[in-house]
């Protein structure tokens, strides 16, 4: 295979499954002194994940895409067999973003018989989504280390949409010594201010409208600080409120917390991040506004 430098002529991104061949693929940029970025999907691409591979290719040499749907980050009741797997349009996507590797790997791969060591995260991945999705964060940090280890690049890019990922791994690459930069990229949302997610193509259009009680229980969020309220009971009472409105009932949590250790706060008196998760039908869907006073 073609490891040259990409020519008009070559077919990138180029999409390998196994790991012999993409350790060669990596290997040939690093000989070749190239930076590289990766971008860890679970596939289904949207503006999200374009985004991120976009800022990996503005800033590194080469951009390495993994699109892998990890079973170890699924609890048992969850949405592992449902989950939309569109390969062939995520690589269209992947080329029109720039991308130069694909790493597409099977589960057995993977996770071949007899695996079974895992990496344990740090105390932030206890709160929040670790309540509401035990092991989740456990299958998070796992599957990244060893995209990190198969993938040695400079830059790992992820979306601030999943707030709680990017402290769990930011602390995990600071405990255990691995030389990867760690980015965070604006979240993307959709013009009227959902955030984009491979989830929101569960949603019928009625639940479409629903969703969108998320965004506008975040903006309150951050109307309210800027208004001057302090409380942070009272803001998230409305924001339960808003949800509530939109006819979204069932609430994994709707907080205010400090952006660094993730504690719930009592009282806004600096950098605070509005959190929420909450089922719209039976799509779970995430969202997160930092809130500056
Ligand atoms: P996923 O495929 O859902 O595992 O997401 C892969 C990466 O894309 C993660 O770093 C996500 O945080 C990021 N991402 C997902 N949705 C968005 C979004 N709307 N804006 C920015 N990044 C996103």
């Amino acid at each position: 295979m073609n490891d040259q430098p990409s020519s008009e002529a070559d077919p990138r991104p180029r999409v390998v499954s196994g790991i012999a061949e993409l350790r060669a693929a990596v290997a040939a940029m690093r000989q070749r002194g190239e930076t590289i970025g990766l971008v860890p999907t679970m596939g289904a691409l949207h503006e999200g994940h374009l985004s991120l591979v976009r800022a990996a290719g503005g800033e590194c040499d080469r951009t390495v895409v993994s699109v892998f749907v990890n079973p170890t980050q699924f609890g048992p009741q969850e949405d592992l067999d449902q989950y939309p797997r569109t390969l062939a349009s995520d690589v269209d996507q992947l080329r029109e973003a720039q991308a130069d590797l694909v790493f597409a790997p099977q589960a057995s791969s993977m996770y071949p018989p007899g695996f079974s060591t895992y990496v344990q995260p740090s105390a932030v991945a206890q709160l929040w989504e670790g309540q509401s999705r035990p092991d989740h964060f456990r299958g998070v940090a796992t599957i990244v280390l060893k995209l990190f280890h198969l993938i040695p690049a400079d830059a790992a890019y992820f979306g601030h949409k999943d707030y709680q990922q990017t402290r769990v791994i930011q602390r995990m690459v600071q405990d255990l010594d691995v030389p990867i930069a760690i980015k965070v990229c604006p979240t993307v949302r959709e013009a009227d201010g959902l955030a984009m997610s491979s989830r929101n193509r569960y949603l019928s259009p009625q639940q479409r409208e629903q969703a969108l009680g998320l965004w506008r229980s975040l903006s309150l969020a951050r109307e309210q600080v800027s208004g001057g309220q302090r409380e942070a009971t009272q803001i998230e009472r409305q924001m339960r409120e808003v949800l509530s409105q939109h006819g979204i009932q069932r609430i994994d949590y709707a907080a205010l917390v400090d952006p660094e250790t993730l504690e719930s706060v009592a009282e806004v008196r600096g950098p605070v991040l509005a959190l929420l998760a909450a089922y719209v039908g039976q799509t779970r869907l995430i969202d997160n506004l930092r809130l500056d006073i």
